[in-house]
């Protein structure tokens, strides 16, 4: 169990295992090297589908490699654009959006995810998102910019009304050095806008 409970990105995956099902739609919101949209590609099976966005060419490239290796690039679509604009592309209801805010390792760390689109994804997340499904984000506050998104993330999610979600946080609370944090966001039934 000490192993599970040392990285954010894992003790994610205890929980989407509960949400993700073979044949379902969802979404990696920050592609990034391609580690969780190929987790996301696995889980969805060869019926599912994700969409997986990023904004560096870079990105795409690394990703691609990686699922081609695995012969998973069938079932997603890698789209070169911001995940504010994913209404545009997503079609059908999902089961998870996933996000990992900040920059993208061993890259341009000025590159990073911003509070104001990363809100408007969220916001086009919980329309996208099918009743039981998640929106699982991974918030990163060491660097410049780090800590006034997550505070723009907390105050949007804070005052999601919980007759329609339930907010969850979860960190490492006797961490020092900017732990991350991890909000996940269940729809509970219909999303009115
Ligand atoms: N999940 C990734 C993985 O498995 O490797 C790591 C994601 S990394 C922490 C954050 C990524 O968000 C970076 O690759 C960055 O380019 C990307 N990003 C920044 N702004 C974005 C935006 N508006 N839309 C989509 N991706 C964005």
């Amino acid at each position: 169990l000490g192993k599970c409970l040392t990285k954010i990105t894992d003790i994610n995956k205890l929980y989407l295992e509960k949400v993700i099902n073979e044949g379902d739609i969802v979404v990696d919101a920050t592609m990034g090297n391609g580690y969780d949209t190929k987790y996301l590609a696995e889980k969805v099976g060869e019926d599912g589908f994700v969409y997986s966005f990023d904004v560096q060419e870079t990105a795409l490239k690394s990703t691609k490699k990686r699922l081609d290796k695995e012969n998973l690039s069938d079932r997603v679509k890698l789209i070169l654009d911001g995940h504010e604009n994913m209404d545009k592309y997503v079609e059908g209801e999902v089961s998870c959006v996933l996000f990992n805010l900040g920059y993208l390792p061993r890259a341009d760390h000025n590159i990073i995810t911003k509070p104001e689109t990363t809100i408007k994804a969220i916001k086009h997340s919980l329309n996208l998102l099918k009743p039981h499904g998640v929106i699982s984000i991974a918030i990163y506050t060491g660097h410049e910019g780090g800590m006034e998104e997550k505070n723009s993330v907390y105050e949007f999610v804070k005052n999601l009304d919980q007759n329609e979600f339930n907010v969850l946080e979860c960190g490492f609370i006797n961490q020092i050095n900017n732990p991350p944090q991890l909000v996940l966001i269940e729809k509970k039934k219909e999303y009115i806008k």
